[in-house]
C-alpha cells in the first residue's frame, strides 16, 4: 500500500513533520484533473470521429447512395416518357395535317425546354445531388407540360374528327336509285320536247315508274311539291356539305317525308315517275352548291366514293356521249 502522507523538514525541531492537506487544496486539484480528463475526451472524439464512422452513419450513406442510384434510374424512364409523348405529338401533327386537313396545336406551344439553370431549392446540396434533382424537377415539369398538350390535342382531334364526320355524311355520295344506268349527263344537251340546245343541270337514270329513291347523304328536306318542266320535285338540303340535291320527274315523295323531314343517307326519300316535261319514265337528279344562285354540278362527280373505278368510267362515257336529255 503506498504511502500517500508528505512530510517536511522543521530545522528548529529538527525533526519532520507531516503535512496535512487542506480540503480546499484537494478539491482544487480533483476540478483540474476532472477538466483535464474532460478537455482530452472531447479531443480524443473529435480525432476519432474524423478517422471513423458509426453503423448509424455507413447505413445512412447506403441509404442516400441508393436513393440517388434510384433517382437517376427514374430520371431516366422519365426522358424516356418525354421522348415517347414526343413521338406521339408528332404523329398526331401528322393526323392533323393529312387526316384532317387542319392546322396542329402551334409549333411553339409544343416548345417544351426549360431553363437549365440549377434549382436554388438544391443548392445547399452537393453538386451531383443538385443536378439530378434540378433535371428531374425539369423533366416532371417537361412531361407535365406535354400531358397537358397532348390532352388538348386530343380533344380538338375528335372535335374536328366528329364536325368532319358529319360533314362526310351529309356529303350527297350514293347513287340515288339501285341499279342505276345513266343515260343523259351534265352540261349543254338538245331538249327532247323543246327541240332546243340547253343547260342539262342534272343527270338522268332510266328507270320504271315507281322506283325508291333514295337520299344521296344525310339532310334535310327543303322543298317537296311541284316545279314547271320538273313535274313532282323533293329536294334536300346538305348545309354542311355546302350542298343541295333535287330529285325531278317523281311519282310522289315517301311517306312522311315532308318538308323540314330530316333524312339519312340511303333512306327511301321518294319514288320514281315520268311527271312534267318528261319523254320517259326516270329519274332526273341534280347536285346543285348551297349558295344564292344554287349553282348546279356535275352529279357524277359526287358518286365517286360509292362506284367501282369501272362504273365511274362508264358513267363519265354515257354522260359525255349521250347528247339527248329525257330532262
Ligand atoms: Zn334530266
Amino acid at each position: 500500500m503506498p504511502d500517500n502522507r508528505f512530510f517536511y523538514y522543521d530545522h528548529d525541531a529538527c525533526t519532520f513533520v507531516e503535512v496535512e492537506p487542506s480540503r480546499k487544496g484537494l478539491w482544487l486539484k480533483a476540478g483540474a484533473i476532472l477538466c483535464l480528463s474532460l478537455v482530452l475526451s472531447a479531443v480524443g472524439i473529435g480525432v476519432l470521429s474524423t478517422v471513423t464512422t458509426s453503423p448509424a452513419e455507413v447505413a445512412q450513406a447506403e441509404e442516400i447512395d441508393a436513393l440517388r442510384g434510384q433517382l437517376a434510374s427514374a430520371h431516366s424512364q422519365l426522358t424516356s416518357f418525354s421522348d415517347e409523348l414526343e413521338d406521339l405529338a408528332e404523329t398526331d401533327r401528322e393526323i392533323y395535317r393529312t387526316v384532317l386537313n387542319a392546322e396542329p396545336i402551334s409549333e411553339d406551344e409544343f416548345q417544351l425546354g426549360v431553363g437549365g439553370a440549377e434549382d436554388s431549392r438544391f443548392a445547399r446540396f452537393s453538386t451531383p445531388t443538385a443536378e439530378l434533382l434540378t433535371e428531374t424537377a425539369e423533366t416532371f415539369d417537361r412531361l407535365e407540360r406535354q400531358l397537358q398538350l397532348q390532352s388538348r390535342s386530343y380533344q380538338e382531334i375528335r372535335t374536328l374528327a366528329s364536325q368532319r364526320d358529319a360533314v362526310l355524311r351529309q356529303q350527297p355520295a350514293i347513287l340515288p336509285l339501285k341499279g342505276a344506268r345513266l343515260t343523259s349527263g351534265f352540261g349543254m344537251r338538245f331538249h327532247p320536247i323543246l327541240r332546243v340546245s340547253r343547260m342539262h343541270a342534272g343527270v338522268d337514270f332510266p328507270t320504271p315508274v315507281g322506283t325508291p329513291l333514295y337520299a344521296a347523304g344525310d339532310g334535310r328536306v327543303s322543298f317537296v311539291g311541284t316545279k314547271s318542266g320538273y313535274g313532282n320535285v323533293i329536294e334536300i338540303d346538305h348545309p354542311l356539305a355546302g350542298k343541295v340535291t333535287r330529285y325531278a320527274h317523281l311519282s310522289r315523295a315517301a311517306d312522311g317525308i315532308r318538308e323540314g323531314s330530316l333524312v339519312r343517307r340511303g333512306q327511301t326519300v321518294a319514288y320514281s315517275g315520268n311527271t312534267g316535261l318528261s319523254t320517259a319514265p326516270h329519274l332526273h337528279y341534280e347536285v346543285r352548291l348551297l349558295n344564292e344562285e344554287r349553282t348546279p354540278i356535275n352529279p357524277v362527280s359526287t358518286f365517286v366514293p360509292d362506284v367501282t373505278p369501272a362504273q365511274y368510267r362508264e358513267l363519265v362515257e354515257a354522260a359525255r356521249s349521250q347528247t339527248i336529255s329525257f330532262d
